[in-house]
């Protein structure tokens, strides 16, 4: 069996990740240190998958603890979640991100290569290519400079993989997510969002159940059909499940190159005003919104073309946008 470390194992996307890598039977060990995440979402995987993954509290930043870690435990694969991820406290703390987000995949990298590991899957972001030039956005499309410092680690993270993949004969793979959205069916997995949500989505499921007062529209003036901006959201189960299939690649020795990276969209763009109206038609909720001026550094439309993922990958989207907003809203009765 294929032991498989997943940093940042507890969080949103992470959490929906491990329950699908051991579904898989693949043996998974977690390390997370609790900053954005709760040590309770270890037992709700244990009641989805009926197994308990090793964990470890460990802060990746501390590289002895890292060393420590990996004298310890063999390990097959690395699926590296553990970030910050806040776009707008990026802005407040740069060095706080850079850090972190950096840090932390230097020290997992240099592991890898001290002890001949491979197959690496790394947590990157359509918010790299900025407002795409063409849409749907190709892998072919061009990086954009970072409107923010989090932007900035994700296409610095990919530079260090790449380079890395080059010096070092490490094989990675970069998954550029859109917009993950959603929760496990069973409800026991979610997102947990720390204060005042800032995505989209966890706002809409908060103001339904009347924790905030209302949503605010970021801007209705943008050049779309109905003036709100468009983005791509996938369900995070599905894009849980392009992470075992870039895994399986990377083990198998099916990747091209040995750094690669692709979309993981559903292929189809929805606009904030589409999702509205369509969190109430699945939820049969009512939504307080109002629209308000942009939000600083959005960009107008960004969806993915994922034909080469479907391929490459042999991975493609399951479930349906209403069924992501339902688990969400699910979700959100639950807590
Ligand atoms: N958005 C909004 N109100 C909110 C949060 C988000 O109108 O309270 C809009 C935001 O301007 C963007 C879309 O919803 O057009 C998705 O935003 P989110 O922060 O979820 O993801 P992003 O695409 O920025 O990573």
């Amino acid at each position: 069996m294929k032991k498989i470390l997943v940093t940042g194992g507890l969080g949103f996307i992470g959490s929906h990740t491990v329950v699908e890598l051991l579904n898989a039977n693949f043996d998974v060990v977690i390390i997370d240190d609790l900053s954005n995440s709760k040590i309770e979402v270890l037992d709700s995987i244990q009641e989805i998958t009926g197994k308990k993954p090793d964990f470890f509290n460990i802060d990746l930043r501390v590289k002895e603890k890292v060393n420590h870690f990996f004298s310890e435990n063999h390990i097959d694969g690395i699926i590296h979640f553990a970030a910050f991820k806040a776009v707008g406290e990026s802005v407040q703390k740069p060095l706080d991100y850079y850090e972190n987000n950096i840090g932390s995949l230097v020290y997992l990298l240099q592991e890898m290569r001290d002890r001949k590991l491979d197959n690496f899957i790394f947590s990157s972001s359509c918010t790299v290519y900025g407002q795409a030039d063409e849409l749907p956005i190709t892998e072919n499309a061009p990086i954009k400079p970072a409107e923010s410092p989090y932007g900035n680690t994700k296409q610095i993270g990919e530079e260090i993989i790449k380079d890395t993949c080059k010096a070092n004969g490490l094989n990675a793979i970069a998954l550029r997510y859109f917009n993950p959205i959603g929760a496990h069916d069973t409800a026991k997995i979610g997102e947990l969002p720390l204060g005042v949500p800032q995505n989209l989505i966890p706002y809409v499921t908060q103001t339904a159940a009347g924790i905030r007062e209302q949503l605010s529209i970021f801007g209705d003036d943008y050049d779309t059909p109905d003036g709100t901006a468009i983005r791509d959201y996938i369900h995070v189960v599905d894009l849980a499940k392009a992470h075992i299939a870039a895994l399986q690649r990377l083990i198998e020795k099916k990747n091209d190159t040995n750094f690669e990276f692709f979309n993981v969209g559903t292929g189809k763009g929805s606009s904030v005003l589409e999702i509205v109206k369509a969190f109430e038609n699945t939820t049969q909720q009512n939504l307080n919104y109002k629209i308000v001026g942009r939000r600083e550094g959005d960009v107008t439309a960004a969806y993915a073309d994922t034909t080469i993922a479907n391929e490459q990958l042999g991975w493609k989207t399951e479930k349906t946008l209403e069924e992501a907003l339902l688990s969400a809203w699910k979700w959100q009765e639950k807590q």
